[in-house]
């Protein structure tokens, strides 16, 4: 764990010689960087030694080079619900970012400038649909000739277009 602000007389965790353990230290001195410490002192055994990273960082540090060397016995760095986390964070975020152009869009627009949608027609990119169901949307991709995705207030929809009404 690097921080930027280590100083001498600050306290960091390291890898004791003397207690063969991880103990928290009081640094001494800093090395040239500025950014590691080099002398630090144990608070259990008060002994003076140079800085070692903790045992569970250098655990940490190697099985990152296994996991990096695509070794498959290593175990997962990345611990399992982190991921499910992230993506609901990038769902709310899309989600946001449909609204805002959804109201860029359409907000405001003259009530003639929607097209109705009708499953016969066909959209191009940026036509302003209404939606006998769906409300007021904006077609945001076209996908082939005879599908939209039009997003609407509540997200986007793929619509069928230019079919032959029977
Ligand atoms: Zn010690």
């Amino acid at each position: 764990m690097s921080s930027t602000n280590l100083k001498p007389g600050g306290e960091i965790d390291a890898y004791c010689t003397s207690c063969k353990a991880d103990r928290t230290h009081r640094i001494i001195a800093l090395d040239r960087d500025g950014k590691t410490p080099k002398k630090v002192e144990c608070l259990s055994c008060k002994g003076h030694h140079l800085f070692r990273l903790t045992q569970a960082q250098k655990d940490a540090a190697a099985a990152h080079k296994r996991a990096s060397r695509g070794d498959k016995s290593a175990p997962a760095a990345r611990p399992r619900g982190g991921g499910a986390k992230s993506h609901a964070v990038a769902t709310k975020k899309r989600e946001e970012d449909q609204a805002a152009s959804w109201e860029r869009a359409v907000v405001g627009k003259d009530y003639a400038a929607f097209k109705p949608y009708r499953i016969d027609l066909s959209f191009a990119k940026n036509d302003l649909v209404r939606h006998s169901k769906f409300g007021d949307g904006v077609v945001v991709t076209v996908l082939d000739p005879a599908k939209v995705e039009v997003l609407f207030r509540d997200g986007p929809r793929m619509l069928a277009q230019a079919r032959t009404a029977s």
